[in-house]
C-alpha cells in the first residue's frame, strides 16, 4: 500500500493534542489542544514553520483539543476548518475570536492541492465531533485520524478502511480505569459509548481490517488509566495472536515530547 504521509504527533494525551500531517507537498494540523507556544515550540523542534502550514482542522470543542486556537487565529493567517456546529461550541465558549480565518467544510469534504480531506462523524460527547482522513487524489494514499471515540461505529470503519497511515485512539487499559483513582462518573462517561476508545477496543478493530495500515500511530493515551507500554504491547499482542503483526508499524504517541512516524528532516540549530 502506497505512503504519502507523515504523522508527526506534537502532543497527544488527555492534557492537549496536536498532530502534524504532511505530504511531500502539503502541512496540515489536527487540533490545537496545547498553548499557542508550546505548539510553535514543538514545530521548530522539527524545523517545521506555523506559516508553512497549509490549514488546520479541529475535531471538537474539547479544551484539549483546542486550548491554542484562539491565540493561534490571532497571531496566524493560516486557515481553520471545522463544522459550523463546532465553531458555535467554540464561539459560545469564547465570543472574543478572531474569525478571520474560521472556514467551514462544506458537506464533510474540502480539496487542498493534491488532497481531498474528508470529516467524518464519531460518537462522542462534544457538540458535533469529528475524525479526518487525508486522501491523495492521484494514488489514494490515505491517511486517518481518529480520536475521542466512544466506539467504533461503521462510519468509523469506513473511513479507517484503505488507509495507508492511521492515528488511532487507545486511551485507557480497561482494568487501569476501573480500578483507577477516577470518581465513579467519570469512569462511567470514559466506559460509555461517548467516550474513549479501550486499548482493547483499537486492537480489535485494527484485526477487522481488511489490510492494516502501514503506520499506525496509537494515540490520546490516559495519564492516570494507561502506559504507553500497555498500550503498545496490548495492541501487538492482539495483532500478533491474529497474525496481523508483521503487516504494520507500530508508534505510541506522548503527552510531553514528539513522536513521529519517520525521520524527521534535520533540525537547524540557530543559536
Ligand atoms: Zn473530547
Ligand atoms: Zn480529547
Amino acid at each position: 500500500m502506497l505512503n504519502d504521509f507523515q504523522i508527526v504527533m506534537l502532543a497527544s494525551g488527555s492534557k492537549g493534542n496536536a498532530a502534524l500531517i504532511s505530504t511531500a507537498k502539503q502541512r496540515f494540523l489536527v487540533d490545537i489542544g496545547i498553548s499557542c507556544r508550546a505548539l510553535t515550540t514543538r514545530m521548530k523542534e522539527i524545523g517545521v514553520s506555523v506559516n508553512e502550514l497549509d490549514g488546520v482542522f479541529i475535531t471538537h470543542e474539547h479544551v484539549d483539543h483546542v486550548r491554542g486556537l484562539a491565540t493561534f487565529l490571532k497571531n496566524y493567517q493560516v486557515p481553520v476548518y471545522s463544522s459550523v456546529l463546532t465553531w458555535r461550541a467554540i464561539l459560545a465558549k469564547d465570543s472574543s475570536l478572531v474569525r478571520q480565518n474560521c472556514r467551514l467544510i462544506d458537506n464533510n469534504r474540502l480539496l487542498c492541492g493534491d488532497l481531498e480531506v474528508q470529516s467524518f462523524s464519531i460518537p462522542h460527547d462534544a457538540v458535533d465531533p469529528h475524525g479526518y482522513t487525508f486522501t491523495s487524489r492521484s494514488n489514494g494514499s490515505k491517511c486517518t485520524y481518529l480520536t475521542d471515540a466512544g466506539f467504533v461505529t461503521d462510519t468509523i470503519r469506513e473511513a479507517v478502511a484503505g488507509s495507508s497511515a492511521l492515528v488511532l485512539e487507545a486511551n485507557h487499559d480497561v482494568e487501569m480505569l476501573k480500578n483507577g483513582p477516577y470518581p465513579r462518573h467519570l469512569k462511567q462517561r470514559i466506559l460509555s459509548t461517548l467516550g474513549h476508545l479501550s486499548n482493547d477496543t483499537a486492537g480489535h478493530f485494527l484485526t477487522e481490517l481488511e489490510r492494516l495500515p502501514e503506520h499506525i500511530v496509537l494515540a490520546h493515551l490516559s495519564e492516570h488509566n494507561n502506559l504507553p507500554q500497555l498500550a503498545q504491547d496490548t495492541v501487538q499482542n492482539i495483532l500478533q495472536d491474529n497474525n496481523r503483526l508483521q503487516e504494520t508499524e507500530l508508534f505510541v504517541a506522548a503527552q510531553n515530547r514528539v513522536v513521529a512516524d519517520s525521520p524527521l528532516p534535520a533540525v537547524l540549530d540557530l543559536k
